[in-house]
């Protein structure tokens, strides 16, 4: 890997790691480009996939067509979603005791919680 990939590579890496929440690839390029200006699109989606591959980051699947992404060994946790600044925000823990509300008989694997609403920031600047 060449000095260049390398400071690319860091870069996307740090930008997913600092963030709030999970990212959109668009943001990460903008995050990433304080590091590498000329920073494209093309190299940010190679990147995730060689992140992927390596188990450093994962995908959040938000919406159809609205994958974003986080680095893993976060542990259990939630995500919210700003509908005013489309943001997604990690939340902190789980209420947990999602069987209680499976129907009789069924068997829970696992379980996804997205919770909708607007973001402080944006809850602010409505005044
Ligand atoms: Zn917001
Ligand atoms: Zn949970």
């Amino acid at each position: 890997m060449s000095t260049h990939q390398t400071k690319q590579r860091k870069a996307i890496t740090e930008a997913i790691l600092h963030a709030p929440g999970p990212l959109r690839p668009n943001e990460i390029q903008s995050l990433a480009q304080e590091q590498v200006p000329r920073l494209g699109i093309a190299t940010v989606y190679r990147t995730i996939n060689l992140l992927m591959e390596s188990g450093e980051i994962q995908a959040v699947p938000i919406a159809a067509n609205d994958v974003r992404y986080e680095p893993t060994g976060r542990g259990h946790h939630h995500h919210f979603l700003c509908h005013r600044c489309n943001t997604v925000y990690d939340m902190h823990g789980c209420s947990g005791h999602m069987s209680n509300m499976l129907p009789d008989g069924f068997e829970m694997d696992d379980h996804e919680i997205l919770i909708h609403g607007k973001c402080a920031t944006c809850k602010e600047s409505e005044g």
